[in-house]
């Protein structure tokens, strides 16, 4: 049976905190499709533990169309910091990315999801576009009505570890039908480690339906929303 296609379907798949799985688990199965992906680093978490990526899966995944976003140097929350301490937070992280990837970041994700007017007077001045870490829901009728339409709140939604494989396909739907952008939230793509480790195999399943309905893949700084 042909299952009916969706072009209207635009997906941004994005992986946060730089767990080695984008590279180990998502990178060969995406780039069978040629899907290109997103990851948002933070910078201090590199190569860290054996669990986080490298600088050279790094530099691999941006020369095969993969950008890479900023995630703050240590991944502390930025909400209540003072100027100075935020503008730190980001130029270290862009200037180690720069440095070791050989790309500048124009896009960003808030650690926590979390701002306030100073992170975003900040946000503003370096970035395109930012990543919030909630705002669609499938309860919600139309997402991103949380906050003004920006490009520097662009709501996500978070992939948990009980996320089902229908759970997509129902935001696929409404994705289609209001011509929003869906933005998958992953984190680790792996079958143990709490509340965000997404297994495998469904990671695989979600994928399949996306390209099963003719999705079209992008990544955040090719979007106009
Ligand atoms: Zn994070």
């Amino acid at each position: 049976m042909v299952k009916e296609k969706a072009p209207c379907l635009r997906v941004v798949l994005t992986f946060d905190d730089g767990y080695a799985s984008a590279y180990r688990v998502a990178f060969p199965l995406l780039r069978e499709y040629r899907i290109p992906a997103m990851v948002f680093i933070s910078t201090a978490l590199v190569e860290k533990d054996g669990q986080r990526l490298s600088w050279a899966a790094l530099r691999e995944l941006a020369r095969a169309g993969w950008e890479i976003g900023n995630h703050t140097h240590s991944h502390r929350s930025l909400k209540g910091l003072p100027p100075r301490a935020i503008e730190e937070e980001l130029s270290r992280a862009q200037a180690l990315i720069a440095e070791r990837v050989g790309v500048t970041p124009t896009s960003f994700a808030y650690p926590m999801g979390e701002w306030d007017a100073n992170v975003l007077l900040a946000v503003a001045a370096r970035f395109t576009r930012a990543r919030a870490a909630w705002g669609i829901d499938r309860d919600t009728p139309r997402w991103g009505m949380w906050w003004p339409q920006s490009p520097l709140a662009i709501p996500s939604f978070p992939v948990r570890r009980t996320t089902a494989v229908e759970e997509i396909a129902q935001l696929d739907a409404h994705a289609c039908r209001t011509g929003d952008l869906l933005v998958l939230q992953f984190h680790d793509i792996a079958d143990e480690g709490g509340p965000w480790a997404y297994p495998p195999a469904r990671f695989r399943a979600v994928v399949r339906l996306l390209v099963e309905q003719g999705a079209r893949f992008s990544v955040l700084k090719e979007e106009r929303r």
